[in-house]
């Protein structure tokens, strides 16, 4: 018999992030609570820290520029990192790097400060010594990316309604960094900010 039990339950407000460990087995649901909002998600193998999710990867081996249920989310080592066993949306986007200081310098003209998925991932891995320097490209959960015959990207809302959820187990220890997408100037979180809500679950045999 086993019984699902939640261990941490958590919400992140519009614009923030947190990283958290997950171990082998455990289960990472992450829910659109409001809908329509992204969440940036990267996973590093907590055993060693050179291991990271990789988008191209995962294209490669699922075959795929889209996510079903039973595929995994590679490492840049082609090992397993997770398995998506539960998916209420359907849509989900590989291709685009976080949002970051540059891309709202270079893409929107903005040169005030702005949040920002690559400073919140990197700000939650530094709470475990994990050195998060470079510009990567996550599993945007929940975002809708449309790309044409011709190739040509288009970013269109997210099709996820409140309460919608996918749900990801561990394939080994991790050290997970989720942001709510803090692009509140174009259609990727519907033109506002809003939080994600972040549970991890254990599945006990007993
Ligand atoms: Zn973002």
């Amino acid at each position: 018999m086993t019984r699902l039990i939640t261990l941490q339950k958590f919400i992140i407000p519009p614009q923030q992030g947190k990283a958290f460990r997950v171990t082998q087995g455990q289960f990472v649901k992450i829910i659109d609570i409001e809908g329509k909002q992204v969440a940036d998600f990267m996973a590093i193998n907590s055993q060693d820290y050179t291991e990271i999710f990789s988008s191209g990867v995962t294209m490669d081996c699922n075959g795929s520029i889209y996510l079903r249920i039973g595929d995994y989310l590679f490492s840049n080592k082609y090992n397993k990192l997770l398995e998506i066993t539960e998916d209420k949306v359907g849509r989900h986007d590989l291709i685009h790097p976080t949002c970051s200081r540059r891309m709202y310098e270079t893409q929107y003209k903005i040169y005030n400060i702005h949040p920002s998925c690559h400073e919140n991932i990197q700000r939650g891995f530094e709470k475990y010594d994990i050195l998060y320097d470079t510009l990567q490209t996550p599993l945007n959960i929940f975002m809708n990316t449309a790309v044409d015959s011709e190739g040509a990207i288009k970013i269109n809302s997210p099709v996820s309604k409140p309460g919608d959820y996918i749900v990801l187990k561990a394939c080994c220890d991790l050290v997970i960094s989720v942001a709510a997408c803090s692009v509140q100037e174009s259609a990727c979180n519907d033109f506002l900010c809003k939080p994600i809500g972040v549970e991890i679950v254990n599945n006990t045999k007993f």
